[in-house]
């Protein structure tokens, strides 16, 4: 009988997930790194490998997956059915800002605030944001991640003990939306449908290619990734209800020197993975539906 337990997750080649791949790892679990880029995620691997021949640790074992592509979608399923035959732990981690953001301005800014700058005038001079990246910010963040985690839920139920990590991040939050009917909709879990989300987000891209952000209560600086973010942690909320027995939980790693953004930031990638990694190994008595900062509870 294998009693070892299996991880995927997603863009894994660097950043945080490839803590979150080394941390599971160290802690005995096999673990599937992807990438979307074949090479950059063998060298990944093979990174880990080299490193990790000292302590007894899990397997970490390659597999391409390019989060927007239904075909590799269905290889990556696949793989792990044939493999393994049930997964375990799904952590949700690929992500892009769908911004271009002035690193330097925003370097200077750090400097000075400690901290991830808050002031929304200051954001409008350091990040610029265009129809096509909100889009794609919007097709990798959430529907990806919806997309991957669709296609691994008869995996995820073979297992005795799933868990899927959303990573969010805190300007993912509802108090980041002006519009209160936003953030009612998404909030009013009895309620609420995937559908809706999806009509939610269709209505966002309208108002930001009409250029109606401000007007129509949407956020006007790094839009999409926020509203990709929020729609990820209602949609953790909808999972929690309808697999019980599963524990799918939200978190905000911190403020992370990685290259989204821009290597600022108040903690190492290794720190940023500790609050997904916790989540990912929680007890069966563990919660499930929440958004976590780190590894602390927040509100939605
Ligand atoms: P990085 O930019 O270092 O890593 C992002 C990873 O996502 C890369 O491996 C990238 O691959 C991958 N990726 C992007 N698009 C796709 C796709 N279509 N399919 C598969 N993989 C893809 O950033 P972080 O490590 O910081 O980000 C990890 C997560 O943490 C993200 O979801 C981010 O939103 C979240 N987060 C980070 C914070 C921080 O301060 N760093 C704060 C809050 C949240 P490639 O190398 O090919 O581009």
């Amino acid at each position: 009988l294998d009693t070892r337990r299996h991880a995927v997750v997603t863009g894994a080649n660097k950043g945080i997930g490839l803590e979150i791949c080394r941390q599971l790892a160290s802690k005995g679990v096999t673990v599937v790194l992807t990438s979307r880029d074949e090479k950059r995620g063998l060298e990944a691997v093979c990174k880990l490998k080299e490193e990790g021949s000292a302590a007894p640790s899990g397997e970490v074992v390659f597999h391409q997956l390019d989060v927007t592509d239904s075909a590799s979608i269905d290889s990556l399923v696949k793989f792990v059915s044939t493999r393994f035959g049930k997964l375990d732990i799904l952590v949700n981690n690929a992500g892009i800002s769908g911004t271009i953001i002035d690193f330097q301005a925003l370097t200077s800014a750090v400097e000075r605030d400690g901290d991830w700058p808050t002031d929304e005038a200051e954001w409008k001079t350091m990040a610029t944001q265009n129809y096509k990246l909100a889009i794609e910010c919007l097709e990798t963040n959430y529907f990806g991640s919806k997309r991957v985690t669709e296609a691994l839920l008869p995996l995820l139920q073979q297992s005795s003990s799933a868990r899927i990590v959303n990573v969010s991040s805190d300007l993912g939050l509802l108090q980041n939306i002006p519009g209160e009917s936003i953030k009612d909709a998404l909030e009013d879990i009895e309620n609420l449908t995937g559908n809706q989300i999806e009509e939610i987000l269709k209505k966002f891209l309208e108002d930001f290619q009409r250029g109606q952000l401000a007007a129509k209560g949407w956020p006007e600086t790094i839009s999409a990734y926020k509203l990709s973010k929020a729609a990820m942690n209602a949609y953790t909320r909808l999972l929690a209800k309808e697999f019980p027995t599963f524990l799918v939980n939200s978190v905000c790693p911190g403020f992370v020197k990685t290259d989204i953004t821009g290597n600022n930031g108040l903690l190492s990638a290794p720190e940023g993975a500790e609050g997904p990694v916790h989540l990912a190994l929680l007890p069966e008595t563990g919660p499930s539906g929440l958004c976590f900062f780190r590894k602390e509870v927040c509100s939605f």
